[in-house]
C-alpha cells in the first residue's frame, strides 16, 4: 500500500473542499471497497478525508412523503428501517442480498453507490485496463468475460456495475444530493449518476472531483409488491451475474431494473409499460441492442427466466 495522509472533517463542504484543494485526495466513508483497492494498489490516494463525522447517517421524512437517506447510513441500518422495510420493500431486499452482515454494518449508502467493478482484469495491475489506466487497453475484451457487460458497454469496456442496493433504487427513481467545494448542491437522478462507459470508462458517475454526496432521496411509496431477485454462483458473499429488481401492482403494471449486466442499474422505461404482456416482452425490449459475449450471452435468457419468477410470484 502506497503511503497516505488522513483527516477527519468536520463539516460536508470543508470535507469538499478538502478534496477538490489536493491532487489525488479522496473520501472514505465505510472503507470496505476503498481499502482493499488499496491494499493492491488498484487505488493510490494522497490523502484520505473521513466522513463519518458529518451527521450524514440519518433517515427523515421528505416533505413530500418521502425518505431522506444520510449519505452515511449504513447498508445494515438502511435495510432495517421500519419505513424502508414497509414502503420500499425492494430496496431492503436488495440491501440484504449483498456482501455479508459485517460488511453491510461498514458500508455506507453512498461507497455502495461509488463501488467500482469487480471486472478481475481491474483488480490486476498487470493486466490492461482502461479503467484502472486510461489508454491501456481492455484485457477483457476477447478474455474471459462470463460476469462482464452485454449492453451499455463500449469498445474501451464491457465491466458491470456490480451493487445490488442501486439497482432498487433505480426502480424506485432515487435522487442524489450533493455539495461541491463552492457550497454549490445538485440533486441528480439516478438514472445520470452512473455513465455509460463510452471511450471514458475511468470516469464511473458524473460526480465532479471533490462533490461529496450528502444525502439520497426517495420519492413517496409507489405501493404494489416489491421483489429483487438475485442470480448468482454462491448463496452468499458473491456479486451478481444477473439481478432483477422489481415493483409490480395488482393489475400487473409495474417497474423493473436489472443489475448484473451494464455499466449502471439497467432501467428501460419503455420496457417497464410491457410487463402485462410479460418477462420475454419486457427482456427484448430492455436488451434491444445488445452485444453479449460467448462467455455471457446466457445472462439474456436467465434475466428473463428470473424476471418470469418474480411475475409468477406477483400473481400468486
Ligand atoms: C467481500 C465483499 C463482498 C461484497 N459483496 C457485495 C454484494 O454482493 N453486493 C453489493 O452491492 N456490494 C457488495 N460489496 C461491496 C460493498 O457493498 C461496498 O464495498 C460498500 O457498499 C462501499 O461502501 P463504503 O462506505 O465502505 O465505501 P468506501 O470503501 O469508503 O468508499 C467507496 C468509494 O466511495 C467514495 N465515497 C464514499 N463516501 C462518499 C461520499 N459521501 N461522497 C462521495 N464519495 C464517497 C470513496 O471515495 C470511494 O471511492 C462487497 C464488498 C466486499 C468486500
Ligand atoms: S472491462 Fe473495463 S474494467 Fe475490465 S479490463 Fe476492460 S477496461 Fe478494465
Amino acid at each position: 500500500m502506497k503511503a497516505f495522509t488522513y483527516e477527519r472533517a468536520k463539516d460536508a463542504r470543508a470535507a469538499a473542499q478538502a478534496v477538490a484543494e489536493r491532487p489525488g485526495a479522496k473520501f472514505i466513508a465505510g472503507g470496505t471497497n476503498l481499502l482493499d483497492l488499496m491494499k493492491i494498489e488498484v487505488e493510490t490516494p494522497t490523502h484520505l478525508v473521513d466522513v463519518q463525522d458529518l451527521g450524514l447517517d440519518r433517515i427523515e421524512k421528505t416533505r413530500d412523503g418521502g425518505l431522506r437517506i444520510g449519505a452515511l447510513v449504513t447498508n445494515t441500518n438502511l435495510a432495517a428501517d421500519e419505513r424502508v422495510r414497509r414502503d420500499y420493500g425492494v430496496l431492503t431486499r436488495a440491501i440484504v442480498a449483498g456482501a455479508s452482515g459485517q460488511l453491510r454494518n461498514k458500508a455506507s449508502t453512498a461507497g455502495n453507490l461509488l463501488q467500482r467493478t469487480r471486472c478481475s482484469y481491474f483488480y490486476d495491475t498487470n493486466m490492461a485496463c482502461n479503467k484502472r489506466k486510461p489508454g491501456s487497453g481492455c484485457a477483457a475484451i476477447g478474455g474471459y468475460s462470463r460476469q462482464l457487460g452485454l449492453i451499455g458497454v463500449s469498445s474501451a469496456c464491457i465491466a458491470t456495475f456490480p451493487g445490488d442496493m442501486p439497482v432498487a433504487m433505480r426502480v424506485l427513481d432515487a435522487v442524489i444530493e450533493t455539495v461541491d467545494a463552492n457550497g454549490q448542491h445538485r440533486a441528480i437522478p439516478i438514472a445520470d449518476f452512473h455513465r455509460l462507459w463510452g471511450d471514458h470508462p475511468e470516469q464511473d458517475t458524473v460526480l465532479r472531483p471533490g462533490e461529496l454526496i450528502t444525502a439520497v432521496t426517495l420519492p413517496r411509496p409507489l405501493g404494489g409488491k416489491h421483489f429483487y431477485e438475485k442470480v448468482r454462483d454462491r448463496a452468499s458473499y458473491a456479486f451478481a451475474l444477473v439481478s432483477v429488481a422489481a415493483v409490480v401492482q395488482p393489475d400487473g403494471t409495474g417497474r423493473v431494473a436489472f443489475g448484473g449486466v451494464a455499466p449502471r442499474p439497467w432501467r428501460v422505461e419503455a420496457a417497464d409499460a410491457l410487463l402485462p404482456q410479460g418477462a420475454v416482452a419486457v427482456t427484448a425490449r430492455a436488451f434491444q441492442g445488445a452485444t453479449p459475449t460467448k462467455d455471457n450471452a446466457f445472462k439474456l435468457p436467465l434475466a428473463t427466466r428470473a424476471l418470469a419468477s418474480i411475475l409468477a410470484e406477483a400473481k400468486a
